[in-house]
């Protein structure tokens, strides 16, 4: 057996989270810089629940309010010299996935000088400290090294994974998530099971993420019927977020695998959200690695209650839809993005070339 741990961020989730964890806000410094998407923040309550904390303990702050779905290289780039100028000195994402991956650049870009697009692969130090409050339930980015990033320069997403950018703090309240639409609850809480399950099967996978990823899919699974009927009570909702936070732990450990490396086509190319991009891929996937993976996917359709990976499949379809037709030059081209993705590649349990993703992609054409 062979495991490591390691979960620097302090992670509470409750009611009233917020309220309760000031000293978050307090040990973190004088001046914050909140980022957060163009509404949600505001809508669902989360903004309104920080700015009282602050005002309540005399620290000063900013907003950039502008991050948008998949942010953008020039975004953080805008952000980052906002708060600069701003000399800030922590930095509180609220959102999704988003805002809190703008967060985490941003938190490294108002200590450091160089250019934006630098920060795939430039070595810093300094980064300011990050508090999470993530407003959806999916990404896990609360408790993750990564943050990913729309690169138009090469048409595809592309992620950073340094420890450095692990918020101090992350503050759960499911609360907030009962703002979301239908559509978005369901595409993020997919994106949390994806996860789970890939962090379950990717080759980087060990003995103790193992026991979060299965817990997190067993959480999943128990809100299946409620997310497709839209019927989410908010104890389903707190199930999700912890399945949320636990997917992100396990991914911090083992990485993603092929499903997020082709999804991101989906995504830049189709408009699909990014949790329902994975989720399509699913039961492909599962069946690729039906071989190298016999036994950790019977367990996995056993906590889900499935007898074979097809009907792994109808939960994806029937939470999701069905997958886009592609035509030839859409397989060719995104085998080609997919290939720019070598870690998720290098990860995944089925030995895979190019050909075998151009294979995948044909059956997903169809
Ligand atoms: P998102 O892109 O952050 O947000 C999607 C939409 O949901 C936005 O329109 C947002 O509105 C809205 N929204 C968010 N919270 C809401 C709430 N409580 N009520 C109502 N609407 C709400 O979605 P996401 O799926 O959470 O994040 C996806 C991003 O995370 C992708 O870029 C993905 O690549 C990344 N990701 C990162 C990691 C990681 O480890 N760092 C892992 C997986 C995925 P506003 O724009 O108004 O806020
Ligand atoms: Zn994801």
């Amino acid at each position: 057996m062979k495991y490591a741990l390691s979960l620097s961020t302090k992670v509470y989730q409750e009611p009233e989270c917020i309220k309760n964890h000031p000293e978050a806000f307090v040990l973190s410094g004088k001046k914050a810089f909140i980022i957060t998407g163009r509404h949600s923040a505001k809508a669902c309550g989360a903004l309104e629940d920080v700015l009282d904390v602050l005002k309540e303990n005399k620290i000063e702050y900013c907003i950039f309010d502008e991050v948008e779905n998949n942010p953008s290289v020039e975004t953080i780039e805008a952000a980052g010299k906002i708060g600069k100028k701003e000399n800030v000195d922590f930095v509180v994402g609220i959102g999704g996935g988003s805002p809190l991956d703008a967060a985490k650049a941003i938190a490294v870009l108002c200590s450091n000088d160089f250019p934006a697009i630098d920060i795939f692969k430039a070595s810093y130090d300094k980064v300011l400290p990050v508090i999470a409050v993530p407003t959806t339930s999916g990404t896990g980015s609360e408790v993750t090294p990564y943050a990913v990033f729309l690169r138009k320069d090469i048409e595809t997403k592309m992620g950073i994974a340094n420890p450095k950018v692990l918020p101090s703090y992350a503050l759960l309240d499911a609360k907030y998530t009962a703002f979301m639409s239908h559509a978005s609850t369901v595409s993020t809480a997919v994106d949390a099971f994806t996860h789970n399950l890939e962090g379950y099967l990717a080759n980087r996978s060990q003995a103790l993420s193992d026991v979060l990823a299965l817990e997190g899919i067993r959480l999943f699974s128990e809100c299946i019927d409620a997310l497709a009927e839209n019927t989410m009570t908010m104890e389903e909702r707190e199930k999700l977020m912890f399945a949320s936070m636990l997917g992100g732990a396990v991914i911090t450990h083992t990485g993603v695998t092929l499903p997020h490396g082709m999804g991101y086509c989906y995504t830049y190319y189709k408009d699909i959200p990014h949790g329902k991009a994975n989720g399509l891929l699913i039961e492909e996937y599962l069946k690729y690695n039906a071989a190298e993976r016999r036994d950790k996917i019977n367990h996995v359709l056993e906590i889900m209650h499935c007898t074979d990976i097809e009907a792994v499949g109808s939960v994806m379809t029937r939470l999701l839809g069905t997958a886009p037709k592609l035509t030839q030059e859409e397989v060719l081209l995104y085998t080609e993005q997919t290939m720019r993705q070598a870690k998720s590649i290098e990860n995944t349990a089925h030995k895979t070339t190019k050909e075998d993703i151009y294979h995948f992609w044909t059956r997903m054409a169809e």
